[in-house]
């Protein structure tokens, strides 16, 4: 035992943890035998790897899952004033590599149930904004619309490893002639009707920071059909190189988003061990589902019918309404369990309303799973003792909350 419940001993949890092994290590090491630390065959594998787990033609490896986000944003073209639909519910990068390029983003509320971006006011916000009519206003931010932007993108987030509603999503971009930019950066290797998340639109993003599901330290990949996009995105990736440009020809503004070798030779080990991973998170997801099944005061995460493979990245419960979150967490704190608000809504962080006079009550449901969500400790080594002292420790704490 590596602890006891009944001794009420004080315990660390991690909120995350990597899932290495001493084939990551090696790898590892044998680069740093080399004297190819960047652009060189580690990079070159972990790309082709990346692209054949989704079935597409390009990955391109970068060096977070934010960059990558930002050059799909360069890549479809958006520009100053330009209109891009997205969720207020996701981590701020999201919404901020739309800002890098004074873009402005129109968040659509999410579906109550997974936390995704609603696709069916999604569609009615696309259509109401290319009509232009007085209809578009709604969807506007108070601020800084500009007037005359014109919409070029939506970016849907496949929220905590659940894929968004690309059926609908698709038909949009579809109809409207719009990139579609999937943040999967919570979600590889999860599937929407047995299709891979990642493969759905012009491109998709992966990311792996250590809490993600596969890492490598820092890190992101772009998967690809599109020829046009990978070769400007592998340009944009390498100070605006172009092919052909050499060392010190720089066709585009471009930026130093490369990938080392130590991490995409760490990548490449995590991704041949995905399935073994994903299915490590989804027992640890299971175990939590039964030892908090029935538990007062708090609902579980619910799978849509849709999401034929879930790839859990965290595990977020939702209190109900009226427990004190704040008092939740600090009181599980104190017995060694840690756990976080998540996500805190885009909109409302001190920059968007002040640049786009977004204020509480403008997206309701995402407020409202903002202020109810809890993150609590979740990785694929917990192991099923973790979990009961973390579910136990929840039912008191709630209990006496
Ligand atoms: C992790 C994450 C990112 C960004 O990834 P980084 O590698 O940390 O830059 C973007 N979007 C979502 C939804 C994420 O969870």
């Amino acid at each position: 035992m590596e602890f006891d419940l009944s001794t009420n001993r004080k315990l660390d949890i991690p909120m995350s943890a990597p899932d290495l092994t001493d084939e990551e290590r090696a790898a590892v090491m044998e680069v740093l035998g080399t004297n190819r630390l960047s652009m060189g065959p580690q990079t070159s594998a972990f790309e082709a790897a990346a692209a054949s787990l989704v079935g597409v033609k390009h990955g391109v490896a970068v060096s977070s899952g934010t960059a990558g986000l930002h050059l799909c944003i360069r890549a479809a073209g958006v520009q100053d004033g330009d209109w891009v639909i997205t969720t207020p519910f996701s981590f701020v990068a999201t919404g901020n590599v739309m800002l890098y390029e004074r873009a402005v983003p129109i968040f659509i509320d999410v579906d109550p149930v997974s936390g995704n971006l609603d696709a069916e006011l999604a569609k009615k916000a696309a259509a109401d904004i290319i009509d232009g009519g007085s209809a578009a206003e709604r969807w506007m931010p108070r601020k800084g619309s500009h007037g005359e932007g014109k919409l070029k993108a939506i970016i849907p987030v496949d929220v905590f490893g659940q894929p968004a509603n690309y059926d609908v999503l698709q038909e949009i971009a579809e109809t409207h002639d719009l990139a579609l930019i999937e943040d999967s950066c919570e979600a590889i290797g999860a599937e929407f009707n047995g299709q891979k998340a990642g493969s759905f639109g012009d491109a998709g993003i992966f990311a792996f920071y250590p809490n993600k599901q596969i890492t490598t330290g820092e890190g992101g990949v772009i998967v690809t059909d599109r020829d046009d996009w990978a070769e400007k995105i592998r340009a944009l990736r390498n100070q605006g190189r172009a092919p052909g440009d050499t060392w010190l020809d720089h066709t585009y503004l471009g930026y130093n988003y490369r990938m080392d070798e130590m991490s995409a030779a760490m990548g490449g080990v995590q991704l041949t061990r995905l399935d073994e991973l994903l299915e490590k998170r989804a027992i640890v997801a299971s175990l939590y589902a039964e030892g908090l099944k029935g538990m007062a005061g708090v609902e579980t995460p619910v799978l849509l019918p849709s999401t034929s493979r879930m790839s859990w990245f965290v595990y977020v419960i939702r209190l109900d309404q009226g427990v004190d979150r704040a008092r939740v967490i600090h009181r599980l704190s104190e017995r060694g369990v840690p756990s976080r608000p998540y996500f805190s809504p885009i909109h409302l962080q001190p920059f968007y309303r002040e640049q786009f006079g977004y204020r509480e009550g403008d997206f309701p449901v995402t407020e409202d799973l903002g202020k109810r969500s809890l993150s609590i400790p979740f990785s694929g080594v917990m192991t099923p003792n973790q979990v009961e002292y973390v579910c136990g420790v929840l039912r008191e704490v709630l209990a006496n909350t």
